[in-house]
């Protein structure tokens, strides 16, 4: 069983064994979580990126796919960049997307159970630049880790502002 914890705080800062970056497509920077991320663990990260782009990901990462490299200067011994899908106001489009986020967060911790991670720190994938609304994340963040019952001890989220970490602890609670 995962056991699912909040935090607020910064997720470069996290002492635990992988940390998830709400990447983009092309995997060479960006803002929010990614550029923080970039910057808290130095060049490292990007070279690893750009190699990924060279061989596997010539197209970039699909949304909804996941991918580990080294973790550079940070913590955590690796990141899991995932690509969240960008939010969309038509109600019929965002319920496409929604497996989509999910798959955010079962193929990180497919991936980081596959490294042998126990301890993974997420974000709350697409709730920034991607604009999906933070309720309907927190739902399909928790329960998609919830159900999710591979080798790993400890899911965290991240939260970054305590908005974002009271959202996350009213469905935690239910
Ligand atoms: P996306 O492009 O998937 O929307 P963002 O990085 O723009 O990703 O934002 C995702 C969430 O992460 C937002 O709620 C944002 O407030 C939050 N965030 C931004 N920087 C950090 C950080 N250093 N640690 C944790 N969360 C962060």
């Amino acid at each position: 069983m995962v056991a699912v914890t909040l935090v607020l705080g910064d997720i470069t800062e996290q002492q635990v064994d992988a940390v998830v970056n709400a990447a983009n497509s092309e995997l060479l920077g960006g803002g929010g979580v990614d550029g923080a991320i970039h910057r808290r663990g130095g060049p490292a990260i990007l070279a690893e990126c750009r190699r990924l782009r060279d061989t596997e990901y010539p197209r970039g990462l699909p949304t909804g796919a996941a991918v580990a490299t080294t973790a550079g200067e940070l913590p955590a011994r690796w990141v899991i960049h995932t690509v969240g899908p960008v939010w969309s106001a038509r109600g019929d489009r965002a319920a496409q997307l929604a497996p989509l986020l999910a798959s955010c967060y079962s193929e990180s911790l497919r991936v980081a159970a596959g490294l042998g991670a126990r301890t993974v720190a997420f974000p709350a994938v697409s709730t920034g630049v991607y604009r999906w609304p933070m309720d309907d994340a927190a739902r399909i963040a928790i329960e998609t880790v919830r159900e999710y019952s591979a080798d790993i001890d400890e899911a965290r989220f991240v939260l970054f502002d305590s908005a974002a970490y009271d959202v996350f602890a009213e469905r935690l609670a239910r």
